[in-house]
């Protein structure tokens, strides 16, 4: 296989190399509060046949893997769900059981890969949350230096988990987007490698993977994908990955995805229908998709529009209810941005045939975020001393 990187906006094909992040030409007509201009995809050639290795499709070679077990996450096929709802053939992806418990070890794996290849050993990123957290695992794994900021609103156990695998954190005053900013500026000005999601051409590709493992485990395309949205990253991952093996010819057709953004924080939904972007600070239960700049808005736009994908919104109060539904239904239990899939499923499922193979990415563990889970339940109040308390 050959590799290339194809910039999603003008169309001009670059080498890969290490301190290439965004194509030179489009970038400079970056405007401030706007999605990256010249989001870079790397471009394959070769063939391959079903059979493929899942390795032989990504630009960096086995031996540089950290070596940490990502991916290969189980796909749940949830019995109670299915014959309450009437979907025989739906699927939950349980990315809340990769090492770090997110779906960001598929990009964080990848992008260390490249670095240590690159020999680079210093990565640098802003997160929400669980791309730190993730970011600081793989490099603990990889014997990388990681410095993240994060907003200092970020859920504890994100924290916790970072600080825990031996990152620098710096937590910032203010939202995700100036989180954002800051790292871009620290590693311009400090090096290393930075990670930042959509910026670093191996996050998207990293997360591809789950498109071709989906089809390495139903052994044949799904017909429609519900994944929770903020920067959009996942997004053209899961399109990436099954138009990579389109392009392979192993499959005829790219799956209906449908984007779910939170109500208050629905950046790419509002661009989705008006055609533009607009920063307006937005807030939700859902910390992983609370984005205010989809830096990878304009890329998963254009790749929405191409495939008849759809974006939809769900309130917190849905994501709070699927989150539990999920879990006393299934025993999975998924943070947030997880359940926002579900509800955007719960949602949209009357407009489906009920004989569509249907695959719900659960992008995060729920307990990493438990305060949020718990505005789902009642917490007992009284304790009790003795059984005398409740017979
Ligand atoms: C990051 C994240 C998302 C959203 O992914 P984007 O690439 O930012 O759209 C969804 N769910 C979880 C758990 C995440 O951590």
């Amino acid at each position: 296989m050959e590799f290339n990187y194809l910039c999603s906006c003008c169309k001009k094909r670059f080498e890969i190399e290490p301190h290439l992040m965004v194509c030179p030409d489009c970038s400079n007509r970056q405007e401030a509060d706007q999605p990256l201009l010249g989001v870079l995809e790397v471009e394959l050639h070769g063939t391959a046949d079903k059979n493929f290795t899942i390795d032989s499709l990504l630009p960096v070679e086995k031996e540089y893997f950290p070596s940490i077990p990502v991916g290969w996450t189980p796909l749940w096929e949830p019995l109670n769900l299915r014959q309450e709802w009437g979907f025989d053939f739906l699927y939950i992806k349980d990315d809340g059981a990769n090492p770090t418990s997110s779906f960001k070890d598929r990009a964080s794996f990848l992008v260390s890969a490249f670095a240590r290849k690159h020999g680079i050993n210093d990565l640098v990123l802003a997160s929400t949350g669980n791309a730190g957290s993730s970011m600081a695992g793989i490099g603990a794994a990889a014997g990388q230096k990681v410095v993240l900021f994060l907003p200092s609103k970020a859920p504890a156990a994100k924290l916790v988990q970072a600080l825990q695998y031996g990152a620098t954190v710096y937590r910032v005053q203010g939202s995700y987007d100036d989180a954002y900013d800051l790292s871009l500026a620290y590693s311009r000005q400090r090096g290393g490698m930075n990670r930042n999601t959509a910026y670093n051409p191996m996050t998207i590709e990293g997360k591809k993977t789950v498109s071709l493992e989906l089809f390495q485990q139903l052994q044949k395309v799904p017909d429609y994908v519900f994944t929770a949205t903020g920067d959009g990253c996942i997004l053209s991952g899961v399109y990436k990955g099954f138009r990579d093996l389109k392009k392979l010819g192993l499959i005829d057709r790219i799956p209906v995805v449908y984007s779910v953004q939170a109500e208050n924080s629905a950046a790419l939904f509002r661009a989705f229908h008006r055609g533009k972007f607009e920063k307006i600070p937005g807030t939700t239960v859902a910390d992983s998709i609370c984005v205010d700049v989809p830096r990878n808005g304009f890329h998963a736009l254009s790749q929405l529009k191409a495939h008849g994908g759809r974006v939809i919104t769900v309130s917190d109060e849905m994501i709070i209810q699927a989150q539990a539904k999920l879990s006393r239904s299934t025993g999975l239990f998924t943070e947030p941005a997880g359940a926002a899939a579900v509800a955007g499923f719960m949602k949209e499922k009357e407009n489906l045939p009920k004989e569509a193979t249907v695959v719900l990415l659960a992008t995060g563990n729920g307990l990493k975020d438990s305060s949020a889970a718990a505005t789902g339940i009642r917490v007992p109040e009284n304790t009790i001393g003795s059984l005398n308390d409740i017979m």
